[in-house]
């Protein structure tokens, strides 16, 4: 993606809190402790500079220890960096950044290899190879998987047990970042956070630091249901936004075709059945056991995540029925408990064995392939700020995100920030900077905590899987009047993490509604009733938004 001139806003607009009453400095602050914020911050520490890693609750409470299928990288026999370029882009729908998917794919297995020398253990044969399964949209086995399905879970172990053990590296769990600090000429000075606890930084402080990495994770609780746990509230989108970045490709959130489906009213974060399952054989089917996905595209089950998913939608509506089903019996109970353990253990906890019954699934948010602008370094459009991870747009999933590549994503990209801000700091340009007071504050009014559900409602009624120019008015207009109430600063909602939440799931679910609405198409997981039809002439392009004074602007 090109970067365009940042030029700073006369104001600078951050979130109603209390003044910070501590302050740290350090050298590079890194906002999340998933796959994506402990590779940067481990590799920045090698080359001897002081880190500062802020999470939001414990160490491992991202989306990264719940990634069940694995990790994608040309490791096996036969497959080459090509090949998974290529299935990356037919999965991307036209706007993959192909330079981006090729670092990614070339860069890929040497990151899992210093992944795996960093402690994380994958399921190997019996000649110590790593064992590769296959998923959807893969022409190749070539995701590698650890604990059978709990992936995700082994690689946090691994990071978290790393970062624990470097004395050098501070950690502050249970903080929540609020904002970024900024010098006068708008380059990133910093930070604002909330130390939830007590001892010596007790409540809102500021960090001074020459990079900030923003590494939050997901947005999925934008909608009622999803796969991604509490703390994927898009803060890092909406703290970008309001420094002035640039965020694209919002409207393209992923709905996981097959989440378990837990009734009508299920909310928060919901449990995910790999598409390993389906990868491993296990069919979809309808209520009368048709398997529906058969002659909709020649990979059937395994055809990429949002043509799953709309075939399941379609069914859904023709049939009249609230979910559809994954039959996996065939599987028998020693490959569940050998290669799906967690999934099994899962299903069962809510009452269906899939050793002898169906499973009823429905798709449900799970990704978002856009985020805060990048270019191929981690930089945003505001100097001194980086993203990484499912934070990050780096232009390498496009209008959909190919299985298993986001944690790869955060892998690679976590390397290439922490190199070029160890060559930053070599070439004296990761210079400290001074926040700038001079420059009027606009203090955002605070949402109640209950806006949280209400939100969620309006986003999954209108900019759900199946959207249109009236839902998501419908949707715009429902965000808006959540609004109205609390504009006056003086009543907004008392500071506390519920309320900043609140108000950055507001300003990220608006974001995510202006450009789905703009977006007249139908492309990768953005798919609209109203404009079935993919329209390469007027959408083969990406819509990038900012907030300007309180505004947002798309296009
Ligand atoms: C159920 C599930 C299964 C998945 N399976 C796979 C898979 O098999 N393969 C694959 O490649 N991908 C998978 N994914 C996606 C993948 O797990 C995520 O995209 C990836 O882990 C994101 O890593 P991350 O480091 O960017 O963010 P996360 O791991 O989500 O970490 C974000 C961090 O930021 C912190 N944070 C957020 N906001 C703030 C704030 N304001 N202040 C301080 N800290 C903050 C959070 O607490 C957390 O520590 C799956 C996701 C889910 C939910």
């Amino acid at each position: 993606m090109s970067s365009t001139a940042f030029v700073p806003s006369p104001s600078v607009r951050r979130l109603a809190a209390p003044a910070p009453g501590w302050t740290k400095t350090t050298d590079v602050v890194v906002v999340g402790s998933g796959v994506a914020g402990l590779t940067t911050a481990l590799r920045v520490r090698e080359a001897g500079l002081r880190v500062l890693v802020v999470t939001k609750a414990m160490l491992d409470d991202g989306s990264t220890r719940w990634a069940q299928g694995g990790i994608a990288a040309a490791l096996g026999d036969g497959d080459t960096p090509e090949q998974h370029l290529s299935d990356t882009l037919v999965a991307g729908a036209g706007l993959c950044d192909e330079d981006a998917v090729r670092m990614l794919v070339t860069e890929g297995p040497g990151a899992v290899r210093r992944l795996i020398a960093t402690g994380a253990a994958f399921d190997r044969d019996d000649e110590g190879e790593i064992l590769l399964t296959r998923e959807g949209g893969h022409h190749r086995r070539r995701i590698a998987h650890a604990g059978g399905d709990a992936t995700g879970a082994e690689i946090s172990r691994a990071l978290v047990e790393a970062v624990r053990t470097d004395d050098d590296l501070e950690l502050i769990e249970h903080a929540l970042v609020l904002d970024l600090l900024t010098d006068a000429k708008g380059r990133t000075a910093g930070l604002t956070l909330h130390v939830m606890g007590e001892g010596q930084r007790d409540g809102v402080g500021a960090v001074h630091a020459r990079a900030v990495v923003l590494a939050t994770g997901g947005l999925g609780q934008v909608f009622s249901a999803t796969t991604n746990p509490a703390v994927s509230t898009g803060d890092g989108v909406a703290l970008a936004l309001r420094a002035g970045a640039e965020v694209a490709d919002l409207e393209f959130v992923q709905f996981h075709p097959t989440v378990l489906w837990l009734g009508p009213d299920a909310e928060g974060q919901q449990p995910l059945i790999s598409e390993a399952v389906r990868g491993e054989g296990a069919h979809l089917v309808d209520a009368d056991g048709v398997r529906f996905m058969v002659g909709q595209h020649e990979l059937a089950e395994l055809a990429p995540r949002d043509i799953v998913a709309k075939g399941i939608m379609r069914r859904m509506h023709e049939t009249g029925a609230e979910h559809m089903f994954l039959d996996g019996r065939h599987f028998g109970a020693q490959m569940w408990e050998e290669r799906f353990p967690t999934i099994l253990a899962s299903c069962r906890s809510h009452g269906i064995d899939p050793v002898t019954e169906l499973i009823p699934v429905a798709p449900a948010a799970h990704y978002a392939s856009g985020g805060v602008r990048t270019d191929l370094r981690g930089h945003t459009s505001v100097s001194g700020l980086y993203a990484c991870g499912e934070a990050a747009c780096t232009g390498v999933h496009g209008a959909n995100r190919l299985a298993s590549n986001s944690l790869l994503e955060g892998l690679v990209f976590a390397e290439r920030i922490a190199a070029d801000i160890i060559e930053r700091d070599r070439l004296g340009k990761l210079a400290p900077r001074h926040e700038d007071t001079t420059r009027p504050v606009e203090v955002v009014p605070l949402l109640a905590a209950e806006s949280r559900a209400e939100i969620q409602r309006v986003m999954t009624r209108g900019v759900g899987v199946l959207r249109s120019a009236d839902s998501m008015a419908a949707a715009v207009e429902g965000l808006a009047a959540l609004a109205e109430p609390d504009a006056d600063p003086d009543k907004s909602e008392f500071p506390q993490v519920e309320t900043w939440e609140a108000t950055n799931l507001h300003l990220v679910a608006s974001a995510l509604s202006a450009a789905a609405l703009l977006r007249e198409e139908t492309r990768g997981c953005h798919w609209r009733e109203d404009f079935p039809d993919r329209d390469d002439v007027n959408w083969q392009r990406h819509l990038t938004t900012t907030l300007v004074a309180g505004r947002l602007h798309v296009g």
